[in-house]
């Protein structure tokens, strides 16, 4: 077998075999498959495709291309992931209002892709910590506080780690193949019991239509079901960014914000409680979604989940005093500037891809393979649809390295940014559930 065959069968519109992926799989994890070949793979899956099978098959060729952890708790070993979007970073906040619950999450995230965030590159804005874990220290992280959020180390789905870093430089994020094998690889490498996966739908997801968004759902929740794992999903509006910041330090103020009760953004408390809920229902911890919802809503009131979350940023390596005193920690962008309205009227339409490329521009996220990513930078305190706006007033805060990348974003946040009459009709928070 070789990659080059491999690749010409799917770009004349064949469909790789079983024993094709497997290799390739494992190619990707060894090295003997190149960056060059793992781009036309790409490439070539978002063009034609590799049907149901195919799909199923590379989902488990890069689960397997590494080891896949058991665990032996006592308590439902749960997970969530997102298909990803802009201020999106419900894992920070649900990680730990899940361990609060008492149940355990060993989260393997990603950095950035394409123009949405990563966690880990949000989680590295917090000094000293370290997102970089072998698996006996994720093993205990996981049993002493409840959560961690790592990356996959090299032995957890070494072929995703590599296809992801490809395909976030090469615009071949957009497949539901592929999102599918990546997700899902990562999820059943750690042996989760329970997993509720996030489908973003709309301007800042990679799936801009309700139809597309289905199709992923579908795929993801049958196909990690097939493999053992207990999956829904919930389809979550991306017509805006979620919380009200996007970049990588910003983020985190966001989540600490809502943790500690200081500044709650509603959108995105209610998201975290929806898919967490979610999560004690299907593993039994609680009757139904509602009650879940109440447990952890209080779990939040009392500090439960922001002791859990100092706890972990202390395991990871991050100061022992961060909840209390995060201000003083987070990086402060050399340069920050409002963003104003150029006419009064009501916000209409969001472009969160917009948004998104302009946080990667401003250093927030990668150009190209390997780049570093500035923690301080991104956009605050963005408005949101429907709100009403006076001439001159901010539609958001730059947070730049220089007064030129500053005002580059500040372009492209005014182009991003649609002001009509009227407010016009709000998408719902939540669109769908897929079981
Ligand atoms: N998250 C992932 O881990 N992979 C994708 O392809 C998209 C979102």
């Amino acid at each position: 077998m070789d990659a080059r065959a491999i690749i010409a069968k799917l770009r004349d519109g064949d469909r790789p075999g079983p024993e094709d992926l497997a290799w390739f799989a494992q190619g990707l994890a060894s090295g003997a498959v190149t960056d060059a070949q793992a781009g036309a793979f790409a490439m070539a899956v978002v063009l034609n495709g590799l049907g149901e099978a195919g799909r199923v098959a590379l989902t488990m060729a890069m689960r397997d291309s590494g080891d896949v952890m058991a665990w032996d708790l006592d308590a439902p070993v749960v997970d969530k992931h997102s298909t990803g979007g802009i201020g999106d970073c419900v894992s920070l906040m649900l990680a730990p209002m899940l361990a609060a619950e008492g149940v355990y999450v060993p989260m393997i995230s990603g950095r950035g892709l394409g123009h949405t965030g990563g966690t880990l590159d949000k989680l590295e804005a917090i000094p000293g910590l370290s997102v970089e874990h072998d698996e006996d220290a994720f093993r205990a992280i996981v049993g002493n506080v409840g959560c961690a959020i790592v990356a996959a180390s090299a032995d957890l789905a070494p072929a995703d780690r590599r296809l992801y870093a490809v395909r976030d430089v090469t615009a071949t994020v957009e497949s539901v193949d592929l999102i599918t094998a990546s997700i899902l690889s990562k999820k059943l490498a750690a042996g989760l019991e329970v997993l509720i996966l996030d489908v973003k739908v709309g301007s800042g997801a990679f799936m801009t239509d309700l139809a597309e968004a289905r199709a992923l759902a579908r795929a993801l929740v049958d196909t990690a079901n097939g493999a053992g794992c207990k999956t829904r999903a919930l389809i979550t509006d991306m017509d805006q960014p979620l919380a009200s910041a996007a970049g990588n330090g910003v983020e985190v103020a966001e989540i600490m914000g809502a943790l500690t009760g200081s500044h709650v953004s509603a959108r995105l408390t209610d998201l975290s409680v929806e898919l967490a809920a979610e999560i004690l229902a299907t593993c039994g911890k609680v009757e139904n979604v509602e009650a879940g919802a109440k447990r952890l809503r209080a779990g939040l009131r009392s500090g439960a989940a922001a002791e859990k979350f100092a706890a972990m940023v202390t395991a990871m390596g991050g100061p022992t005093d961060f909840v209390e005193r995060w201000p003083e920690y987070l990086p402060e962008a050399p340069v920050i500037g409002d963003v104003t309205a150029p006419e009064a009227g009501f916000i209409t339409a969001i472009d969160g891809q917009a948004l998104g490329r302009s946080v990667v521009h401003l250093g927030g996220g990668r150009l190209r393979g390997g780049d570093p990513v500035d923690p301080a930078v991104g956009l605050s305190a963005l408005v949101r649809l429907g709100q009403s706006i006076g001439r001159g007033e901010p539609l958001a805060l730059v947070h730049a390295a220089s007064n030129e990348t500053a005002q580059a974003a500040a372009r492209a946040v005014r182009a991003a940014i649609t002001i009509g009459a009227a407010p016009g009709d709000l998408p719902p928070l939540i669109h769908e559930r897929v079981v």
